[in-house]
């Protein structure tokens, strides 16, 4: 049985094996299907204190395993399908096998919100995508006009990188103003190949006959105007949805799916912690995830100790 398993291997799940590895409670990490997280699909990082010239997203995420290794985490390639803590030992299902835990932090994280219209979910890796850096360098993209959707720092980073491949890139945004921290969004509007589309939604991706992206239908939500974007690409960065639907029934989330902690990180399940963006809607940083594993990691060291006295 393992004293405690960390689910998820972004900034809070990385920290919490950092913290609770030193503790030397050789804690297990379950990386899920995209090992380091999100953030790994970033590029450059330029908010993570002590990197001055900012650093790599893979990078950050390799180190910060390397970090927690050092002192002792264990770490399985696996995705949890199933948790029962209904009694302990906790029971974990990872990829058919069970796990059985003293304590568990969940860090998992968030994903890809989707647009949820007409073409997207039939064209995904066909021209849609939730992943400038994954997909932008592609053939299909090179030389192309392509759009991106959001107004956050998430749209205005897809948009600059996407850049260095595209004809031109247009923001399409659902009000008249970026939601996007004031640096970036200057520098988005600034960008001379970066054309901002306000007060629109997509209403369609286009053409799922053709089995490829060739443009995207738009409703301007203030006249009403429909009108038709050719583009090769559609990159929506529109937000993220916490991974917890398999928590759901045991632990406390509110109306949008995140966790609500209940004792400082601890749930409402006493040994079962939570850290980073799967519990926070509000700042969703790779620091204060960080900083979230570093307190879930303090409070499950304390759980332990107490319980063993
Ligand atoms: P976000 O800040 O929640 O922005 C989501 C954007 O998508 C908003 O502009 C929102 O419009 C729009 N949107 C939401 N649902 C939509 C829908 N159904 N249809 C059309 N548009 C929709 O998300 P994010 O940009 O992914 O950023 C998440 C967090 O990560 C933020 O805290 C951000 O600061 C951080 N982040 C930081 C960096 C960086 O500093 N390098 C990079 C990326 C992300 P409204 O504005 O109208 O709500």
């Amino acid at each position: 049985m393992e004293k405690v398993v960390i689910i998820g291997s972004g900034p809070a799940g990385w920290t919490a094996a950092l913290y609770t590895a030193r503790a030397q409670l050789a804690p297990l990490v379950l990386t899920g299907k995209q090992p380091g997280g999100l953030l790994t699909t970033t590029s450059i990082v330029e908010n993570f204190p002590g990197f001055p010239e900012g650093v790599d997203g893979y990078e950050l995420m390799t180190r910060m395993q390397k970090q927690a290794e050092r002192f002792g985490a264990k770490t399985t390639f696996g995705v949890v399908e199933s948790a029962d803590f209904s009694k302990r030992p906790f029971a974990l299902i990872v990829d058919g096998e069970k796990v059985e835990a003293e304590t568990v932090i969940i860090a998992t994280g968030a994903g890809h919100k989707h647009l949820g219209v007409p073409g997207e979910h039939e064209l995904e890796n066909k021209g849609t995508t939730y992943c400038a850096t994954c997909d932008g360098a592609l053939p299909m993209f090179r030389n192309q006009p392509l759009v991106v959707v959001g107004g956050g720092d998430s749209a205005c980073e897809e948009a600059s990188y996407l850049t260095r491949f595209a004809s031109v890139v247009y923001l399409i945004h659902r009000r008249d103003s970026l939601r996007a921290s004031k640096i970036m969004a200057e520098r988005t509007l600034a960008n001379p190949k970066i054309k901002p589309i306000w007060d629109s939604a997509i209403t369609e991706v286009l053409d799922v006959k053709q089995d490829k992206v060739t443009g995207v239908k738009l409703k301007n939500l203030k006249t009403g105007a429909e009108s038709i974007l050719d583009c090769a690409g559609v990159f929506i960065a529109i937000g993220h949805v916490p991974n917890t639907e398999i928590f759901k029934s045991q632990i406390t989330t509110d109306e949008n799916g995140f966790i609500v902690p209940e004792q400082g990180t601890m749930t409402k399940v006493p040994g079962v912690f939570v850290a980073g963006d799967c519990a926070d809607h509000v700042y969703r940083q790779a620091v204060t995830a960080a900083g979230a594993g570093c307190a879930a990691a303090i409070d499950c060291e304390r759980f332990l100790a107490a319980q063993n006295h």
